[in-house]
């Protein structure tokens, strides 16, 4: 099945543009989390954020402040989180993209919060480091 935001880019199905350069395309969520619930996403189609080059991921993430600095002088919120989701369990365009998610006084956005691991060792510490770092090889 032809995916969704490529058709979009092609102007096959419309969308709500807010940004544009040679690369990288912006535009509102279909379904606004928040005022201002806005996508980025690279022109070329992408997977997700493990296809991503060194390339592509400069020009999207060059553009993502850009428009966090669009969205904050237009509505001015009091905050603004930055949500990408990759694979399960909610990922479900498979067309890498960036959520800005401006954030208002009691916006009613509900974003789970950082679970925080209760007691880890200083070894356990060290397994997870020592498990990265391995992976970079
Ligand atoms: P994900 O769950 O993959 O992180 O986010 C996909 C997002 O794409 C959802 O927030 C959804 O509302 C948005 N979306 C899905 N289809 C369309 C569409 O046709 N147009 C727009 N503008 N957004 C879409
Ligand atoms: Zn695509």
């Amino acid at each position: 099945m032809a995916c969704i935001f490529c058709q979009i880019i092609e102007g096959k199905i419309p969308s709500y543009k807010v940004y544009e350069d040679d690369n990288v395309y912006a535009f509102l969520d279909i379904t606004q989390g928040t005022k201002g619930h806005t996508l980025v996403i690279p022109k070329k189609h992408i997977e997700n954020l493990y296809a991503l080059d060194d390339t592509i991921a400069k020009e999207v993430f060059s553009a993502v402040p850009k428009v966090a600095n669009a969205l904050k002088k237009a509505f001015n919120p009091i905050g603004l989180n930055l949500i990408n989701n990759n694979d399960k369990p909610h990922q479900t365009v498979f067309h890498f993209h960036v959520h800005l998610i401006p954030r208002y006084p009691d916006d009613g956005m509900q974003l789970s919060t950082l679970n925080h691991q209760e007691t880890l060792t200083q070894s356990d510490y060290i397994e997870i480091q020592d498990a990265i770092k391995r992976a970079f090889k």
